[in-house]
């Protein structure tokens, strides 16, 4: 922002009445995102969190479960390394090492998220905060004024109603864990259960996943659901097409009843069953902000909700729940709110990973997608051993896919099962975004020996509804 423009917004600051240009209620990714970019625009910003900086993702989310990640990769490592001439005996894993280590690291994050605010001169109330009326909230025993509002306040794990339902934990719980069970239950076939019954199998937990559907990761394309749910069958006890009826305790244990009346005895049960917005006790009726049937948020285009000057972003509204979808959507409030540079929220090809064993990467549409679109599509699909799986005898192979528009030569969906996926659809989604046709594919030429060069020699279309 040039200076004159400065010294504008600030004399025109004076005249006003309120205690701050923007108050944010929650510092999590979005939240912080958005103090941080409107105090470089000027703006004088106050931010209110009751919990913990960095919200659900530094401290119960992507960052712990990606530490936890990589511990349980070791296993594969180690089994894969003898086949490369390595010998590794008496290799133990010790849980209070990993959880120390983790916290420390997360402590670190913590103190990074409180200097990023505490830099940008951002008042910081570590205090639960309510909405109390039009450009009003409540905090810490005061009331404050906002020309602004910003809600980022997130969501909360969700636990199906059923008897002995308070013997479960949740991901926020299973980031604390003195000690490993020596057996789960993990009920749920999205995000969370699978990424959480990858890692407690490999860290040598009896594990077993409970789901409701006949194929885990229910919104995927088909072929890596099918596939997804075929890898991870071999590595643990996968009961599909139940629930969990009923649990009680028994024997220093517990005692799982399910509904195909089959009984399970374990140590913990783990809930990954969804999450709801945290619009409860938030002081909503007090402006009349509207909610979807879900319990999210309503918001417009610029993320406006029903109640004029307050703004809601990330997983509390009724969009993608990813943690940089909610940076960018807090940026993108921040600023159009302070004159910043002006960009409407794009979620088109927001590349997403799953970080179970193997990774699941995509971007883009389904083969699902795009034909209810009623597009002429064409499919590629690949399954192919990694090199490395030849001499470390792992019976595992990847899964590539490509949805290729027949019209327009134009990729619409890169999907991926396999060794770090995640990493590897990144650099795909910049070309996607990009426009890049299957010919652009084609006429790359591919990286020798990797897996990512299987998109560059896709030549045989697969006939559809094979
Ligand atoms: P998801 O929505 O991904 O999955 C919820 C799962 O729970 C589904 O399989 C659903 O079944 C099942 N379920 C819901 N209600 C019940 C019930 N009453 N009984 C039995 N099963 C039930 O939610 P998660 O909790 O795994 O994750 C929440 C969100 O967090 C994700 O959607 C994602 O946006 C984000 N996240 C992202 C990660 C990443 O980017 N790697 C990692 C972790 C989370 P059904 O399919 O039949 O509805």
């Amino acid at each position: 922002m040039p200076a004159w423009c400065r010294i504008l917004t600030r004399g025109y600051k004076i005249l006003q009445d309120f205690d701050y240009d923007l108050f944010v209620i929650g510092a999590g990714s979005g939240g912080v995102r958005a103090c941080r970019v409107a105090a470089s625009l000027g703006a004088r910003v106050g931010v209110a969190e009751e919990r913990y900086f960095g919200g659900t993702c530094v401290n119960v989310g992507c960052v712990p479960k990606k530490l936890f990640s990589y511990a349980a990769h070791y296993r594969d490592d180690l089994e894969d390394s003898a086949g490369f001439g390595w010998q590794i005996d008496n290799a133990r894993f010790d849980w209070p090492t990993l959880m120390a280590n983790k916290n420390k690291e997360i402590e670190r994050l913590n103190g990074i998220y409180r200097q990023i605010l505490n830099s940008n001169q951002v008042a910081v109330f570590e205090s639960r905060a309510v909405l109390a009326g039009p450009n009003q909230v409540e905090v810490a025993g005061q009331h404050v004024s906002a020309r602004h509002i910003l809600l980022a306040v997130g969501g909360w794990p969700a636990i199906p109603e059923f008897p002995g339902n308070e013997h479960v934990i949740t991901s926020n719980e299973v980031f604390s864990l003195p000690a490993l069970p020596d057996s789960i239950v993990v009920l749920g076939g999205g995000y969370i259960a699978v990424e959480f019954a990858s890692i407690f199998t490999r860290l040598g937990v009896d594990t077993t996943l409970i789901y409701r559907g006949d194929r885990l990761m229910r919104g995927f394309d088909h072929d890596v659901r099918s596939f997804i749910t075929a890898e991870l069958g071999r590595s643990m006890n996968l009961i599909l097409g139940d629930n969990i009826a009923a649990i009680n305790r028994k024997n220093n244990g517990l005692q799982v009843h399910c509904q195909s009346g089959q009984t399970l005895h374990c140590g913990l049960v783990l809930a990954a069953t969804g999450r709801t917005p945290m619009t409860r006790n938030l002081g909503l009726e007090s402006v009349n902000l509207q909610l979807t049937a879900a319990g999210a948020i309503k918001v417009d285009a610029n993320f406006q909700t029903s109640s004029p000057g307050i703004y809601a972003v990330g997983d509390v509204i009724d969009r993608v729940t990813l943690t940089p979808v909610a940076l960018a959507e807090g940026q993108l409030v921040a600023n159009s709110l302070f004159g910043g540079p002006g960009r409407a929220m794009d979620y088109q090809n927001i590349p997403s990973a799953v970080f179970c064993h193997p990774n699941i990467g995509v971007v883009g549409l389904t083969e699902q997608e795009a034909e209810s679109r009623g597009l002429a599509i064409d499919i590629y699909l690949a399954k192919v051993k990694q090199l490395k799986h030849t001499l470390s005898g792992r019976d595992e192979h990847s899964l590539l896919k490509l949805v290729v528009d027949r019209t327009t030569d134009r990729v619409l969906g890169l999907h991926m099962v396999g060794p770090d996926a995640g990493e590897l659809v990144q650099g795909f989604a910049v070309a996607m975004n990009a426009g890049a046709t299957k010919a652009d594919f084609d006429r790359t030429i591919g990286i020798h020996p990797t897996l990512a060069e299987e998109f560059m020699t896709m030549r045989s279309k697969r006939k559809l509804h094979d």
